[in-house]
């Protein structure tokens, strides 16, 4: 059900009041308060590129070389970007004991940045702040691995085992972590109330999650600015900004 949003976003507050156990459930909406373009918008630096799919990027040189090209390169785009009060009221609601977890299609790190400790934040899609190798799993720094490349023009590679090193983001054709979804179908089964911010549902399996809340009895709430396929089985649907429906919780 929506109504306009002064009286949707009294009732999000009533709703959250009411609730024992809130679970969030984030997209790129709730970023781009903080400079974070959100990649399916029209005009967005991620659309001008066709993605380079995982397979391709394991397989070719080239496609590592032009795919760290974008990647720093993009990131220079959002440098700057820190937590807006969205992320905060998230992290509020944590810090005070109301949601175990969140989850997250997010790559961006703001959910950290906002001081929500690691354990607590289900990354969908990975973080896009470090790399790791494919191999071995070790954890290699962007800090280290950009000047190396952009000195030699090589694709980095794993100081332990030698093996293909890439951001630790899911790519197109990339296998779903699947701890992660263990651990987000876990949060989803607990929350009474299951609260989705800026996230248009479009990309699965990760918008299976507020089905399965609705169906495991919980409330369903989305806060988005456009309509979503899910509207329908929401209990209350907010169409304001995310900073500023949930405002009064930070
Ligand atoms: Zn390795």
């Amino acid at each position: 059900m929506q109504h306009d949003s002064e009286d949707a976003i009294a009732e999000l507050h009533a709703m959250l009041d009411c609730a024992s156990v809130i679970v969030g459930f984030t997209g790129a909406g709730i970023s781009t308060e903080s400079g974070v373009p959100d990649f399916r918008s029209p005009g967005s630096p991620w659309m001008v590129n066709k993605p380079i799919p995982f397979d391709a990027f394991v397989r070719s040189r080239a496609a590592r070389i032009e795919a760290w090209r974008r990647k720093f390169t993009m990131d220079d785009h959002f440098a700057g970007a820190g937590p807006n009060r969205g992320h905060r009221a998230l992290a509020r609601l944590i810090a005070d004991g109301r949601s175990p977890g969140l989850i997250t299609q997010n790559i961006d790190n703001l959910h950290q940045a906002s001081g929500i400790p690691d354990d607590r934040i289900v990354e969908l899609h990975g973080n896009g702040t470090y790399a790791t190798c494919l191999t071995c799993g070790w954890r290699h720094e962007l800090a280290a691995i950009r000047p190396a490349f952009e000195a030699s023009g090589e694709p980095p590679s794993c100081i332990m085992c030698g093996g293909v090193v890439k951001s630790a983001t899911i790519s197109f054709g990339q296998a779903m972590p699947q701890a992660q979804m263990l651990r987000a179908h876990d949060l989803t089964m607990r929350a009474d109330l299951f609260l989705v911010a800026g996230s248009s549902l479009v990309v699965f399996p990760a918008a299976t999650f507020p089905v399965i809340a609705k169906r495991n009895g919980a409330k369903l709430v989305i806060i988005n600015r456009e309509p979503t396929e899910q509207d329908v089985i929401a209990d209350l649907v907010v169409r304001a900004e995310i900073g500023a429906a949930l405002a009064p919780l930070a």
